[in-house]
């Protein structure tokens, strides 16, 4: 296993950290198939991986609730007397709080549900900007200073998707942040922060995580027959996952990269990748760049994210219920896609709230006839989430 120092503070990382919100399950996802999630982890911390992440929601029957992961990953950690033994990161749900006794609230009932009476490192948890706001106004920065002050939390950061410029925002406004989690791949440079959050990252020097290298799975399966072909001309002939992996860790702006393994054999094959050095040359990061914009011509409409028909008057997101459409049709993965319109995405501001008003229509500049758009958006992710 390779190692990294995460920004600035004193941990030496893994540079692959464990997920745990994709473990084996059973008969439903809040069901963990507890066996086998155990072996997986076991094998992952005998073979150097000494970073864990959770989170409240993870593993639970619906999107938000309180999941199993946090209850699972405190019983194995207790039994195989292994929790001296890893870093230890969870997140507080930031969606989830209506009061400023909330905060407490969750981390008293996450240590109890991990088994331990500190947490490693503690994120706020999938940041959006309405988020930030209502969480600061119910003082969140003192509950974090409190929280460092008596021990129960070593290092704080947030996770998020949100756009570059919210992104430095944040990193701004409060000079204890240690660490951020930003969403990463080789499809995403330009998506959500991507590398210009990471390059921000590494000058304040933020110790930076990555989710979603392989875009929850669909980098490496029903690879599209163009695209074989494009890494078949590789110089160094390499694996979808290696490719994936690889090209985050040719990156020098990232030290961790988390991914949320469901079997052993997954595990197993992570561990060997990321234990090996392997240096991509010009020519295949070039190809890298090649096979990007192929899986991009896929897309389900020509929304380049410009943001001139902006904002809609009657608070329709449009940018980002276009491109969780778009990412849908390029990764031919509707799940993932509606996990993340649903989540990321207010209820007031999904598709269905266009009111067909074509304010907007003029100013964009493709031409895209948004409101038409919309309804193909709508009809594509429906009401609610239901993709379990
Ligand atoms: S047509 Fe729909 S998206 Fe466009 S401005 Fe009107 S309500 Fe907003
Ligand atoms: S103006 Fe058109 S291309 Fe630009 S963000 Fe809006 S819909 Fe997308």
């Amino acid at each position: 296993m390779i190692y990294n120092r995460l920004g600035k503070t004193d941990l030496e990382v893994s540079r692959l950290g464990f997920g745990t919100m994709r473990l084996p399950t059973k008969a439903n996802n809040a069901d963990i198939d507890k066996t086998e999630a155990s072996k997986m982890l076991k094998y992952a911390i005998e073979n150097g991986v000494n970073i864990i992440d959770t989170a409240y929601p993870y593993h639970s029957e619906d999107l938000d609730g309180n999941g199993e992961s946090e209850k699972f990953l405190g019983e194995f950690l207790t039994e195989n007397t292994l929790r001296d033994e890893i870093i230890l990161q969870t997140k507080s749900p930031s969606w989830a709080i209506e009061e400023k006794g909330d905060f407490e609230r969750y981390l008293t009932e996450q240590l109890e549900k991990l088994q331990t009476d500190h947490i490693d490192i503690y994120l706020l948890h999938s940041l959006t900007v309405p988020d930030w706001e209502k969480v600061k106004n119910l003082d969140v920065l003192d509950f974090l200073d409190d929280v460092l002050s008596d021990g129960r939390v070593k290092h704080v950061g947030f996770s998020s998707h949100i756009e570059v410029d919210y992104f430095i925002e944040i990193l701004d406004e409060y000079p204890k942040w240690e660490v951020a989690m930003t969403q990463m791949n080789y499809l995403d440079e330009y998506y959500q922060s991507g590398i210009m959050g990471l390059d921000y990252l590494k000058d304040i020097g933020v110790g930076s995580m990555i989710m979603e290298p392989l875009r929850g799975g669909r980098l490496v399966q029903n690879i599209p027959q163009e695209i074989q072909n494009l890494w078949n001309q590789a110089e160094s002939k390499r694996t979808p996952v290696e490719w994936a992996l690889q090209y985050l860790w040719n990156r020098n702006d990232v030290d961790c990269v988390f991914s949320g393994m469901t079997s052993l054999e997954q595990v197993r094959q992570n561990i060997e990748i990321a234990s090996k050095i392997d240096t991509i040359s010009d020519n295949d990061q070039e190809l890298i760049r090649e096979v990007a914009r192929t899986y991009r011509t896929y897309l389900g409409n020509r929304c380049t994210r410009c943001g001139y028909c902006m904002p809609c008057p009657h608070g329709v997101d449009i940018i980002n219920c276009f491109t969780e459409y778009n990412i849908a049709h390029m990764m031919d993965n509707p799940k993932a896609s509606a996990m993340q319109y649903f989540s990321l995405i207010d209820e007031d501001a999904r598709a269905d709230c266009c009111v067909d008003c074509g304010e907007c229509i003029p100013f964009c500049t493709q031409m895209i006839n948004i409101p038409e758009e919309l309804e193909k958006v709508y009809e594509y992710f429906g009401d609610e989430f239901d993709h379990f």
